[in-house]
């Protein structure tokens, strides 16, 4: 037998007994996100046995109720062994925009394991009137866009695992922004640390005072750090805006977490 034939063997006769609903019918919330907390506070608020797991690469990461895992599951194989073991019932894959990685392991390990799943995905920004937007695909298209638009001193807001494309820039000096320290910053960088909330006031300031002339960013979307772009646009400062990596398809998907919570009750409640 094929690993996931023996898992879907073995999630299809744990249902088979005929005893209806699982008592605890856990929820499994693939976290990373602000959106993902406020999903399993109001899951947990509402009784439901909420599981968040974290990569574990955040040191201090939000306090959030229910129960909570940490590390990776070791890839598809290991996800659909703890969607097994522990008696899932349902899966919101809640990771960030930028999970490359994450919601495709999940789309396989739900199929095998015949878990529904529901992808959480915030809406992604948009330009809007004064902005000066240039689109591009990843990070060293990103970098290859500020040589080229000849940009001078750069607010590098892509987070400390996306500073190595930037690392050969030699006509540039970048502030690079992460929510963790950066141990070994590159020469062309100064590291500065926060975790935000931003206001445009703030963001401005920052701005005029580093003489900011490109902003880097990638396109999280959400309000928590959106302040940048307003302030971008004030101050006349170019954005180059690293676009989303692809989605697999097929898998259903959901823009706020009050729809999240909709389909995880739509879904307990037909299992029940
Ligand atoms: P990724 O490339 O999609 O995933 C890499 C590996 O990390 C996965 O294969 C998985 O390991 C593990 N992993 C990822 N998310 C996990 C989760 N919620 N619970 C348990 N294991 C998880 O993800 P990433 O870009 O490295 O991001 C890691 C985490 O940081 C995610 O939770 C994401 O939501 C959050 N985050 C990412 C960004 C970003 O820009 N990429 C920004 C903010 C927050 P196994 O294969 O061993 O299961």
């Amino acid at each position: 037998l094929r690993e996931s034939d023996k898992i879907g063997r073995v999630a299809r006769n744990a249902g088979a007994g005929g005893e209806g609903r699982t008592p605890a019918a856990p929820v499994l919330v693939l976290a990373g996100t602000a959106e993902a907390t406020a999903l399993a506070r109001r899951l947990h608020a509402s009784g439901r046995d909420v599981v968040s797991s974290l990569a574990g690469i955040t040191s201090n990461p939000t306090d959030r109720p229910g129960r909570v895992r940490r590390g990776g599951f070791g890839g598809v194989d290991g996800l659909i062994s703890y969607l097994v073991s522990h008696g899932i019932a349902a899966v919101v894959d809640a990771t960030h925009p930028f999970a490359a990685v994450m919601p495709f392991h999940a789309q396989s390990a739900c199929a095998a394991a015949g878990v529904p799943l529901c992808r959480l995905l915030r809406e992604p920004w948009r330009p809007g009137d004064g902005d000066e937007w240039i689109d591009v695909d990843g990070l060293d298209a990103a970098a290859a866009a500020i040589e080229r638009i000849g940009a001078r001193r750069v607010l590098l807001a892509t987070g400390r695992q996306s500073l190595a494309p930037f690392a050969t820039c030699e006509r540039q000096w970048f502030l690079a922004r992460s929510i963790e320290a950066v141990a070994d910053p590159p020469a062309n960088m100064t590291t500065i640390q926060d975790r935000g909330p931003y206001t445009v006031e703030a963001e401005r300031a920052l701005i005029a005072a580093h003489e900011i002339d490109t902003l880097v960013t990638k396109n999280a979307g959400g309000e928590a750090t959106a302040a940048k772009l307003a302030a971008a646009r004030d101050a006349g400062v170019r954005v180059v805006m690293v676009r989303r990596p692809s989605q697999p398809p097929g898998v259903y998907t959901v823009t706020t977490v009050g729809e999240a919570q909709r389909w995880v009750e739509a879904v307990l409640t037909r299992r029940s």
